[in-house]
């Protein structure tokens, strides 16, 4: 893990998830804090071999490899945790996420892994939209929806720290269908971000960018494909449709995906079913059931 910096103020820690930092006089803010205790302990070690404080904490959205060191840190320093809305509900109860990726049944014991549910946390402050005062700087809180219901971004001297809302090309390519819950809101986020005006932006997974609007473009175009995809596949099924179980083998056969778990069934299963609602939405294809099946086929 490497600390690295943007200006005088923003940094980041660059790993498999990026951990931004915020320093402002006596006051330090961690952007997430990473999938477990030995990612914490990292950051915690850079931070003190570099004199630099920690006081608070931002979770952007409560996915485990973003708030699974969170606990540690907790339990090890005197932080001020802050969350968005309906994300904090997972962060204090994190069975919740294993819980929806199986469809609302109890989760298998195999289900419950690091990777989908961490250690629970404190949040102290649920934010919304708008303004927070830290130390002497100004950050701005955006809802970034569509990779969670309601991931937050955040805006300090011109510096976008994304979170999930968008990947490198390189992830995109590496996992092939990017996890989404809501392909409507991800491609509004992405527009979103597109028009900001920042100096450079930090994804969750990825790099340091300052032409970051080229990344968000290639990844607008990159669900536009799998959208377009998934309704061929549909249409070619005109007559008699597709089961929804089908589709995520076929989406995934198509992508080159290979399941090699139940968590990833889990994730890619959310995802593509994400983008079949989206063309519900959109009233592209529409769903119905057959011999008590979930079934989807062009309108
Ligand atoms: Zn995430």
């Amino acid at each position: 893990m490497i600390l690295n910096s943007i200006n005088d103020c923003c940094y980041y820690f660059q790993g498999a998830v990026n951990i931004g930092y915020v320093r402002s006089g006596e006051n330090g803010l961690l952007i997430d804090a990473g999938i477990d205790k030995a990612t914490i302990k990292k950051v915690l070690k850079l931070l003190k071999e570099n004199e630099l404080p920690v006081t608070h904490l931002f979770i952007t959205h409560a996915h485990a490899d973003h708030y699974g060191g969170a606990a540690y840190l907790q339990k090890t320093e005197n932080i001020y945790t802050f969350a968005p809305a309906i994300e904090s509900a997972i962060l204090r109860n994190p069975i919740l996420e294993p819980l929806y990726l199986f469809q609302g049944n109890m989760p298998l014991p195999e289900m419950r892994n690091k990777f989908l549910e961490g250690e629970p946390i404190d949040v102290d402050e649920e934010v919304a939209e708008g303004y927070l005062m830290f130390g002497e700087k100004e950050i701005k809180c955006i809802a970034l929806p569509g990779h969670s219901i309601n991931q937050f971004g955040l805006i300090i001297d011109e510096v976008l720290y994304a979170a999930d809302a968008y990947f490198s090309e390189e992830q995109l390519h590496k996992h092939k269908i990017p996890f989404i819950i809501d392909a409507k809101s991800t491609l509004k986020t992405l527009k979103l971000i597109k028009r900001m005006n920042c100096v450079g932006a930090l994804p969750g997974h990825g790099q340091y960018e300052t032409s970051f609007q080229e990344t968000v473009e290639a990844n607008i175009t990159y669900h536009l494909e799998i959208l377009d995809s998934i309704q061929s596949m549909i249409d070619e099924r005109k007559e008699e449709g597709i089961s929804h179980e089908n589709l995520v083998s076929l989406v995934c056969e198509k992508w080159s995906v290979e399941l090699k778990n139940i968590s990833m069934w889990m994730l890619f299963r959310t995802a593509i079913t994400s983008y079949a609602t989206y063309l519900v939405a959109e009233g592209k294809i529409e769903l119905f059931l057959s011999d008590n099946k979930l079934r989807i086929k062009s309108k």
